[in-house]
Formats: structure tokens, C-alpha cells, sequence
């Protein structure tokens, strides 16, 4: 069922909707990336991988890496749940407006002002956070060479005045406790991580794997906690379009402005698409159309 060609063929029958949508570019440097690029990947748990197009070609992966800081920030040990939500915000990515109705608790981890928090439960709590965001990320993709990309966390750092504002409002209800600075190099470095299809989707084998790596045979989370992200990826992974991406793909996943989006079939597989031309909820446009069309032919929506 799973095979290269099956891709290729999927991708071809998107037709126009291959080019549907646009780059981001309020981050100045994701708008150098030429918007024509596609790939796709698929891992299976019992290790089998599958590819088609531009799957080796490492891109920005920006709000893909959210789930990885809450992964992290799970094995703290932290009380997140205190601090974030894990309710879809029906709202933008970026939006500030539900945080004055619920006191700087934002709606879920998965939105900025969420992932600020949890990236602020990571700089308190670990000695050199960035450090060892890259040992998990290299060590759940098997890719000793993943690395951060400077020109691109340098773009936002210079340019991310809303997600500045989200800190410094959840600040005022005692909700970040990180320096500004500090706390913005941080998760513009987690946004700016560069990965291909390919790394993408064995970095999130693990969350279709009950919480076991399968390249380690290791815990990285306990069954449970893989079971709740999961849930918030299903929920929250799409900003506004979340049930829209339910509705039309029906597996967990998380998307991100660089236009790449991870998938997991929870007991099955993970998948990982790029294609940077964004719909205007800010998904990648083909990407998600491509998913929709790979879980209509496989019948493989969890639902
Ligand atoms: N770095 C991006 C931002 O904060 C992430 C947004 C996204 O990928 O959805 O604006």
C-alpha cells in the first residue's frame, strides 16, 4: 500500500493545487525558499520508509518544533497544565486577544503564546536549553547533523514584535518568569530548525510508537503522555483550520509556517510533507491537500 509511486501519483492528481497559496514572508527570510519545492515522507514503526520528491531537502520546520519543546518540557516533570490549556483557540496562531480573557493562560500549547510558555518552563529548568533541544531532536530523527538555521532565527528575532507582546502580556499575569531576550532566542532557535521529509518523519515515529523510540527501543515519553499530545496535536496542531485538517485528513499533526506538516497514525506510522505555499489559515496549502488525498485512497483517517 505504501510506495513512492503511489506519492507521485497522489501529488500529480493535486493539479493546481500544487500551487495553491502563498509563502510566509512577515518572517523576511522563509520568503527566499522557492515556493516549488514538494516532499513528502512516511516511516513506519517497524522501520520501512518511503519517499517522493524534495524529501531530503531540510527546511524551516517553525511551529512543527512546538511539539518537541512540549515533548522536553513533559519529561521536566513540569506543572504545564497549570499554565497552558489544551483547548483548541478556534483563533490564529499568533493572537493575543484570548489571552486577556483567560488571564494569560493561553488555550493550548501548540499556539505561540502556548509554546512561549513551555519554552519558558525549559529555560528555567534546563542548563543549556538549546543544546539539548538538538541532542533530543538529533536523537529522535537518528541525524547527528541537525542544526539550527541562524539566518532564519536571526529574521524573526529582528522582526517578532507580536510574539514579544505575547511574552510580556503573559509576564504581567505571572506567567513567564525567562528574560525577554533570553526566552525569544530560544524559541526562535526551536522554530528555525532545519529538517527534511525524511528526518521529520522518524522524529515523530516515536508518537505513533506508544512513546518508544523505535531507532533506540527507548522511552521517550510514557504511553500516556504520547496518547495527550497526540490529542492536543488532533485538537489544536492546525491553529483555526483544526477541524478542517480532522475533517479532511483525520490524523494527529502539527503544521508549521515553513509549510511543513507531521502526521502520526498512531500504532502505524508517521509522515511528514513540505510544500511552502500556505493557505490563508497559514497551513501548508498542498501539503494538507496532499494528506487528504494519501488518507482518502489508503482509508486511513483515525476516524
Ligand atoms: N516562528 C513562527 C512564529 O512565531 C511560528 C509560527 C508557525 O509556524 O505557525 O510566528
Amino acid at each position: 500500500m505504501y510506495s513512492t509511486e503511489i506519492f507521485e501519483q497522489l501529488y500529480t492528481k493535486l493539479g493546481k493545487a500544487r500551487f495553491g497559496g502563498k509563502v510566509a514572508t512577515y518572517i523576511p527570510e522563509l520568503g527566499c525558499v522557492d515556493p516549488n519545492h514538494f516532499g513528502v515522507s512516511l516511516t513506519t514503526i517497524k522501520g520501512e520508509s518511503f519517499h517522493y520528491g524534495d524529501h531530503d531537502v531540510r527546511f524551516s520546520i517553525q511551529s512543527v518544533a512546538k511539539v518537541f519543546a512540549l515533548v522536553m518540557a513533559e519529561g521536566c516533570g513540569a506543572e504545564l497544565r497549570k499554565r497552558v490549556g489544551v483547548e483548541p483557540s478556534g483563533g490564529s496562531f499568533n493572537s493575543l486577544i484570548q489571552l486577556e480573557l483567560h488571564k494569560g493562560i493561553p488555550r493550548n500549547p501548540m499556539l505561540n503564546a502556548g509554546a512561549l510558555v513551555v519554552c519558558d518552563v525549559l529555560c528555567q529548568q534546563l542548563n543549556s536549553p538549546k543544546e539539548e533541544l538538538l541532542e533530543f531532536v538529533r536523537r529522535i530523527s537518528g541525524s547527528p547533523a541537525i542544526g539550527f538555521n541562524e539566518r532564519v532565527a536571526q529574521s524573526e528575532l529582528k522582526t517578532g514584535f507580536r510574539n514579544e507582546a505575547l511574552v510580556q502580556f503573559m509576564r504581567s499575569f505571572g506567567n513567564i518568569n525567562t528574560k525577554l531576550a533570553e526566552l525569544m532566542d530560544f524559541y526562535c532557535h526551536l522554530c528555525s530548525i532545519e529538517m527534511s521529509t525524511a528526518e521529520l518523519a522518524q522524529s515523530f515515529n516515536f508518537l505513533a510508537n506508544r512513546g518508544i523510540n523505535p531507532l533506540t527501543g527507548k522511552p521517550e515519553l510514557k504511553p500516556t503522555t504520547a496518547r495527550r499530545i497526540n490529542a492536543i496535536m488532533q485538537t489544536c496542531g492546525f491553529y483555526d483550520e483544526a477541524g478542517e485538517f480532522a475533517f479532511r485528513v483525520g490524523l494527529p499533526g502539527k503544521s508549521g509556517v515553513g509549510g511543513g506538516i507531521a502526521a502520526v497514525h498512531p500504532g502505524e506510522y508517521s509522515i511528514a510533507v513540505w510544500s511552502p505555499r500556505l493557505g490563508d489559515k497559514w497551513n501548508s496549502y498542498a501539503g494538507m491537500r496532499f494528506l487528504e488525498s494519501w488518507t482518502s485512497y489508503a482509508e486511513d483517517s483515525i476516524f
